[in-house]
């Protein structure tokens, strides 16, 4: 069965339902569509659409309504109608009586379309939102150089942020002015090229950049074209194509330090949702920069940290003891070795006052001295100072101090005081002084010991030589026949050359009577020279090289000479194939805390020094023994320089010898200088003709009995008359009985019983007027004797003159 067509199936149906003619009136309306419309169907059926609604005329629905019936054909739309703010889908079927038009309300649907919409708008900026905040994200956290952070920025804001394009300026704290440091996007370069920004309020401080820079928050022009405050940037901005701009502060440590640009094509571009996606790139941005400036001076710190940990490694490890003081004159740090030094642990060193540590020496400089003088000083470090440093247990020892400013200032800041302990050095040098002093020591006791051996036969020898000497002059007499004068003369040599010998020998023992006199030395060279007038031998030149004032000496006047006259003629043996004696004298102070020598004071120095051939250390040591020759047999005594030796010690003297073997010697001998203005003596007489006794009496004294014997019978072949007696006390009684006849007494010195310089003193009370000759070939050197002595052996002619001076005195 067919459905029943009509009318009260379309009342039953949901959709409305109006049915036009072709003049626009409704012919038929259901109830639905009376109610989709807001109309009941006895306001609609009859009369004109668009009397009913004007509001439609112009709208959509009439161009649809039109166009269907114009061109019968279904027109299908959906359009929103204002008057009753609701949305229609209506199909529109054209017929040729009018039209039938089927509307359904599509308000409820649209609804949910335009939340959808809405929902899905706010989802795709959430998604850019996300997207922009995890590349920031990952940016911040890739980032090893804030460079590196804003280049990721500005491409993040372009590629992920919609933005056409975006830039990243630094702003100068000084100038105010802001360098852009990134930018991506079109038109990026030719846009910053001309568009100049700070934040200094005046026309290109009053865009959104300088606003946001001075006020540190966003700002933003949705117009550029029509904002004012952008007019000087109008122009570029509308050649690359900006319409909407904004500006965000980037800050750090809680200060504006840059600024995040961007720029959209459209105008009106930023809304809130827009401003707060930049905002929280540019505050990650912030947050970025500021942790990679945090990081970079945590790295410089730490850099800084280990550069200080590694000094103070090297300082504690330092071999020497460093002290670092500060204005206080305070210890802030003490290295290992200070430590050490100063016996309790470093630490404990930190705090004490530098002046408990280092005290001064005497009357010298502390350590306050030294620093305060470093203070004024533009050198970088003291002279070393000998200071007494003070341990924990209180025990002293001797600390040699330097003070030096760190970093080129002293002044209220540090320095270092650097410590050595000369304890051990002191020690070494005072055994190696020590060591010297005994070795010479050790070289006086045996040339000394030597000295008196030798004296002890000297002394006989020389009473031997005398009696030799004697007999031979009282033989010579008797003796025509010429042969055996000449061998007489021969004995007679031989015997001179052994007194000579043993005079040298009991020079070097330091018993060979002298008579000290002031001297002066110059004079004494001078004379020598003259001897040496002749010359030295082929090829040997002497200089002389004489200070020009008199250096005068207290010496034996015949001694002296001999010095130099040994010294002179050892050096030309050292030359034999010629050279140059150079004999110079000068005044000199002797030097303080020397082993031996003469003590501190003024001295005379001679020099004689060769170009000869040298001595080996082991010469040089033993060349003043006595005996001690390097000549072949018959050439060398060996007592040249034990005789030098033995006169100079004897003057307060010393001699050296300072040698190299194939360049040459020289011998110093310093003598005591002689301060007072004492006159050199008389040059001694020169030798005058011989002369005889007149018959005189002479009272001789020996205790040797043929010495004695020959003596008396040289003065009696000689033209005196002699008494003799064997020692003083027997003198005396002889001198007692002969009162009378003796006109002079002769005495040797050292004899048992009664010496003869007491002899002399006791006759010098009996008998003043009477003369008294003493001769000896042994001084003691206990008595200083004031009566002329003649050298033993004496011959006869030393003898008759002596006696004859006396006597015609
Ligand atoms: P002598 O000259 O009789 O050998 P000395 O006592 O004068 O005795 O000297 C001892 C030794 O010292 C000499 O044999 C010689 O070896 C050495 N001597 C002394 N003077 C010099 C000198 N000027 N140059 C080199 N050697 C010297
Ligand atoms: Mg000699």
């Amino acid at each position: 069965m067919a459905p029943k067509l009509d009318s009260s199936l379309f009342e039953r149906i949901g959709d409305g339902i109006f049915v036009l003619d072709r003049l626009w009136t409704y012919v038929y309306v259901n109830a639905a569509g009376a109610r989709l419309v807001g109309r009941s169907v006895d306001e609609l059926v009859g009369r004109v659409v668009w009397e009913v609604f004007p509001e439609a005329v112009g709208s959509a629905f009439e161009r649809n309504f039109r166009y269907a019936a114009d061109n019968q054909e279904l027109v299908e739309f959906e359009d929103y109608f204002p008057p009753l703010d609701r949305w229609y889908a209506i199909r529109v079927f054209p017929s040729a009586d009018g039209l039938t038009i089927v509307l359904r309300d599509s308000s409820a649907r649209h609804v949910a379309d335009r939340a959808l919409e809405a929902l899905l708008a706010q989802s795709r900026r959430e998604q850019r939102l996300a997207a922009v905040l995890a590349e920031t994200n990952e940016a911040v956290f890739r980032a090893t150089s804030p460079q590196e952070l804003f280049d990721a920025a500005v491409r993040i804001a372009v590629d992920h942020g919609g933005f056409v394009m975006s830039w990243i300026g630094i702003l100068d704290p000084g100038t105010g002015d802001i360098a852009h440091v990134a930018s991506a996007g079109e038109g990026a370069d030719e846009y910053l090229a001309v568009a100049r920004v700070t934040s200094r309020d005046g026309p290109y401080g009053r865009g959104v950049a300088g606003l946001a820079l001075r006020s540190g928050a966003p700002m933003c022009s949705n117009d550029i074209l029509e904002d004012d405050n952008m007019a000087p940037w109008r122009g570029p901005a509308a050649r690359v194509g900006y319409r909407s701009s904004g500006a965000f502060p980037l800050i750090v440590g809680g200060d504006v330090a840059g600024l995040m640009s961007v720029y959209a094509a459209e105008p009106r571009y930023f809304d809130t949702e827009e401003i707060s996606l930049v905002r929280r790139l540019a505050a990650n941005v912030s947050y970025g920069w500021e942790s990679l400036l945090r990081e970079a001076a945590l790295r410089d710190s730490e850099v800084a940290r280990r550069t200080e940990q590694r000094f103070r490694e090297v300082l504690s490890a330092a071999p020497t003891a460093i002290l670092g003081v500060g204005g206080h004159r305070c210890v802030e740090f003490a290295n290992g070795e200070a430590g050490r030094l100063f016996a309790r642990p470093s630490a404990r060193l930190v705090g004490e006052r530098v002046d408990a540590l280092l005290h001064p020496i005497a009357d010298g400089p502390g350590i306050e001295g030294l620093i305060t003088e470093l203070e004024t000083d533009p050198r970088p470090i003291t002279e070393t100072t000998q200071l007494c440093g003070r341990r924990g247990d209180d025990s002293a020892f001797p600390a040699e101090v330097a003070v030096s400013r760190v970093g080129g200032e002293a002044q209220g800041g540090l320095v270092l005081v650097s410590v050595h302990d000369l304890s051990e050095r002191l020690e070494l040098e005072a055994a190696r002084r020590l060591r010297a002093l005994e070795a010479e020591r050790e070289r006086a006791d045996r040339l000394d010991s030597l000295g008196k051996l030798a004296g002890g036969v000297a002394h006989d020898f020389n009473n031997l030589l005398g009696i030799i000497l004697n007999y031979t002059t009282l033989l010579e007499r008797h003796l025509d026949d010429a042969q055996v004068r000449s061998d007489l003369n021969k004995i007679r040599v031989a015997a001179q050359r052994g007194a000579e010998l043993t005079r040298q020998l009991l020079t070097f023992a330091r018993r060979d009577p002298a008579t000290p006199k002031p001297i002066d030395v110059n004079e004494s060279v001078r004379s020598v020279a003259a001897m040496l007038d002749r010359g030295l031998g082929p090829g040997v030149e002497l200089v002389l090289q004489l200070a020009a004032e008199p250096l005068v000496a207290v010496i034996d006047r015949q001694q002296l000479d001999q010095v130099i006259l040994n010294l002179v003629l050892n050096a030309r043996d050292a030359m034999p194939g010629g050279g140059r004696v150079l004999v110079s004298t000068a005044p000199a102070s002797a030097a303080a805390g020397r082993a031996a020598g003469p003590p501190h004071g003024e001295t005379v120095e001679i020099r004689v020094s060769d170009t000869g051939f040298g001595m080996t250390p082991e010469v040089a040591a033993r060349a003043f023994e006595p005996f001690f020759t390097t000549k072949p047999r018959g050439q060398g005594t060996g007592l040249g320089l034990a005789a030098v030796y033995g006169i100079v010690e004897r003057s307060g003297g010393r001699a050296t010898i300072d040698s190299t073997p194939a360049i040459g010697t020289t011998v110093t001998v310093e003598l005591p200088r002689c301060d007072t203005d004492a006159q050199p003596g008389p040059p001694a007489p020169p030798l005058s003709t011989p002369v005889s006794g007149r018959e005189e009496c002479v009272l001789l004294v020996e205790d040797d009995e043929d010495l004695r014997e020959a003596t008396k019978r040289i003065l009696r072949g000689a033209g005196f008359r002699v008494l003799d007696a064997d020692d003083g006390i027997a003198a005396l009684e002889v001198f007692a009985a002969n009162r009378e006849v003796i006109s002079v007494v002769l005495s040797d010195v050292i004899m048992p019983r009664m010496r003869g310089d007491e002899l002399a003193r006791v006759l010098g009370t009996r008998a003043p007027e009477l003369r008294v000759v003493l001769m000896t070939g042994h001084d003691s050197g206990e008595v200083p004797l004031s009566e002329p002595v003649l050298r033993k052996p004496v011959d006869e002619e030393r003898l008759v003159r002596a006696l004859r001076e006396v006597l015609d005195a």
